[in-house]
């Protein structure tokens, strides 16, 4: 199942779950923008709904996502940018033919949000089969430019790739392939190129590798083999994203490779993006390999300090809201991998101090982005970090934590570690029970229950639990 169809499945259950009106308000103009094994990203219509699904809706729809894909999933709210602007569009804009219930409900070569100014229209709930998406349907998101694209060490060279591709397209580095962790700009690459090189009237299309991926297998299935090759091969500038996608799918993998050969024997231009270099993804054929290989390979890497500054500055400087300097600082120190999380942060506290009507000071600041920072903490405590600052802090040896000893002395740090555990990472009560030396889940429960209830009375308990969660602190600033 791709992204949209667990959203759909998502929004039967949850219509189910809740309130009409808190579903109309919240959840009908929310859209699903992708999946992977962690994380599942969706757009809101607004920061306000951002906020509150992140705040209110969360565990609800997390837990509904985790029973449909059978996999705890973290949810992601992002925001679609400056609806005002009147052209704002998120990647998914390339999958609106996709979602659409029937071809006439809007004019087809208008993207969705230039259509219709703030707020954008809900979305259908798709029910009917989409119609199948036809050349020169697609347009890239305005806002993904050369001209918003922050420079900087980490990614300099992807830039200048991509520049230099959008100039002279299908003369230079033919394939361009550009990888890099998640929320790096790989994407918002593709995009500037796709605004440079259709404004010279080429023929461009920008696709996920996992609608390429579902467009063929429905091709296939309704007997459309001919029409798709005929839309991929006449394309002039191909831009394919996240291409790791097609990883150990034979099918695709055989059709990528002819749609790749076909375009590239006449001069057209392909750029693909992927979280790791050709080499490293791993089943993948030794021709494609080879053949993403045959222009330039380049990377981009987590963003330096001073870059982040600059991103934070511009971002703000083009949403004309003056941040103080140490607000900036503050944002660029806290977060530091990822450069969808740091645009969601700034809007955030501009959201915040808006809200509040109150000044956008650097304690208004903290108070906003707080959990944030507190859920990428989350993410990078594993429960033996727990069990080790649980055993620094009470002089306990682990082993004796693991082991059947029932002397108070260990009991109770054997349970702040069970409470700790439930509370700092993602790990299940089964796997808290499995670092803890083989306790099953109920025996785990229990013991998070207690100390979550004797934390109210016990002040010594508290200042135990404040005492560990400093040493964790500590340790993730490293
Ligand atoms: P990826 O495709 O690598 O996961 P995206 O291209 O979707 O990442 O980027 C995530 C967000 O960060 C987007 O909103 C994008 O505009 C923004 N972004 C990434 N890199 C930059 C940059 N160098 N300057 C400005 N914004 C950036
Ligand atoms: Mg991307």
């Amino acid at each position: 199942m791709n992204a949209r169809q667990i959203w759909q499945a998502a929004l039967g259950e949850l219509q189910v779950q809740m309130s009409r009106p808190n579903f109309e308000t919240w959840l009908r103009q929310a859209a699903a923008v992708s999946i992977d094994d962690q994380r599942f990203v969706l757009r809101a219509h607004s920061t306000f709904a951002a906020e509150w699904i992140d705040r209110r809706l969360r565990p609800q729809i997390e837990q509904t996502l985790r029973r449909i894909t059978g996999r705890p999933i973290a949810l992601e709210v992002i925001v679609s940018h400056a609806p005002r602007a009147g052209g704002a569009s998120t990647v998914e804009t390339a999958r609106a033919p996709k979602t659409r219930s029937s071809p006439n409900d809007q004019p087809a070569a208008i993207p969705e949000a230039a259509a219709s100014p703030s707020p954008a229209p809900p979305p259908p709930l798709p029910t009917a089969p989409a119609p199948p998406p036809a050349t020169g349907e697609w347009a890239p998101n305005p806002l993904y430019t050369f001209e918003t694209f922050t420079v900087g060490k980490s990614n300099q060279t992807a830039h200048a790739a991509a520049l230099s591709v959008a100039n002279d397209p299908g003369r230079g580095y033919n394939p361009l392939f550009i990888y890099g962790g998640v929320g790096l700009g790989k994407t918002h690459l593709l995009h500037a190129i796709a605004n440079v090189v259709m404004r010279k009237g080429l023929r461009t299309l920008y696709v996920s590798a996992e609608d390429f991926t579902n467009e063929l297998v429905d091709a296939i299935r309704e007997h459309r083999t001919d029409e798709f090759r005929q839309r991929y091969r006449t394309i002039e500038v191909l831009l394919v994203d996240d291409v790791q996608f097609i990883a150990g799918k034979e099918a695709t993998q055989e059709e990528f490779f002819h749609t790749f050969n076909a375009l590239h024997s006449v001069g057209h231009q392909i750029v693909l993006t992927s979280d790791r270099p050709p080499k490293a993804i791993a089943n993948l054929a030794e021709r494609l390999q080879s053949r993403f290989a045959w222009g330039i390979a380049v990377d981009i890497q987590l963003p330096d300090l001073e870059t982040r500054r600059a991103i934070l500055q511009a971002k703000a400087a083009r949403q004309q809201v003056s941040v103080p300097d140490d607000v900036i600082e503050l944002l660029a120190t806290s977060i530091q991998s990822n450069i969808r999380e740091l645009e969601g942060a700034l809007n955030r506290v501009v959201a915040y101090s808006r809200l509040m009507n109150q000044p956008l000071t650097i304690s208004l600041a903290r108070a906003a982005i707080e959990d944030l920072v507190q859920s990428a903490q989350k993410r990078m405590l594993s429960p033996s970090d727990i069990l080790d600052a649980v055993c620094r802090y009470y002089r306990v040896d682990p082993r004796a934590i693991r082991s059947k000893a029932r002397d108070k002395e260990i009991v109770v740090p054997r349970q702040v570690a069970m409470y700790l555990m439930r509370q700092k990472t993602q790990a299940s009560l089964v796997e808290i029970g499995r670092e803890l030396g083989g306790r099953d889940h109920s025996t785990v429960l229990h013991g998070c229950e207690r100390i979550q209830a004797e934390a109210q009375a016990d002040i010594q308990l508290r200042r135990d639990l404040d005492a560990i969660e400093e040493i964790l602190r500590q340790a993730t600033m490293r």
